[in-house]
């Protein structure tokens, strides 16, 4: 039986192999074709030093060229909407099994930060988000609904939710604040 190259790109999978124009099995660590005819040469080019090194390099360097510091800067932020909206108390972060959940699906093309980074990140965006619900309202007719409601622990809230009066833009209704309430007057009819 003959060898391929692609039969030797499925024996070997992510070992930075694949297959190049001239149908040749070629290293992208080595930047070169290896032979694939004889399993030896290939298992033996894929121990040596160079191609473990760099292949090495190539796993840890995440493949997105675009600012990696505004890209994970995104993520922390997102990680913190997250993580509040959900009311998981950024202490979680320090869970083992959280942590390895994180690190071993988002790694290495994210760092996942502390819960003391989170925890000194969140005023400046909470106070970001505020801005921005401002900017949105701002030199806009608004329509204010209040609502008093209970939580899901039974509390009674009071909320306050804007909408802008503007059909031709962006007009989702949204909660500006939450009041809770020590007492109501409502009565079940
Ligand atoms: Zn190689």
């Amino acid at each position: 039986m003959t060898s391929t190259p692609q039969k030797r790109l499925r024996e070997y999978p992510n070992n930075c192999l694949s297959i190049n124009k001239k149908n040749e099995l070629f290293c992208d660590a080595f930047k070169k074709s290896i032979d694939y005819k004889k399993k030896s040469s290939v298992t033996q080019h894929l121990e040596t030093e160079v191609h473990t090194s760099n292949s090495q390099k190539l796993k840890t360097v995440p493949n997105i060229n675009f600012n990696t510091d505004e890209f994970q800067e995104n993520f922390k932020n997102d990680l913190i909407i997250w993580l509040s909206a959900s009311n998981v108390p950024f202490d979680k972060l320090n869970k083992m099994t959280f942590k390895s959940f994180l690190n071993n699906n988002l790694r290495p093309v994210f760092k996942i930060p502390s819960s003391a980074t989170l925890r000194r990140s969140f005023p400046n965006l909470y106070k970001s988000k505020i801005d921005e619900l401002k900017d949105n309202f701002s030199k806009s007719k608004v329509s204010v609904i209040c609502d008093e409601t209970t939580d899901s622990k039974c509390r009674y809230v009071f909320q306050i939710i804007f909408v802008k009066l503007d059909i031709l833009k962006e007009n989702c209704p949204k909660l500006v604040d939450t009041i809770f309430l020590d007492e109501v007057n409502y009565e079940i009819g």
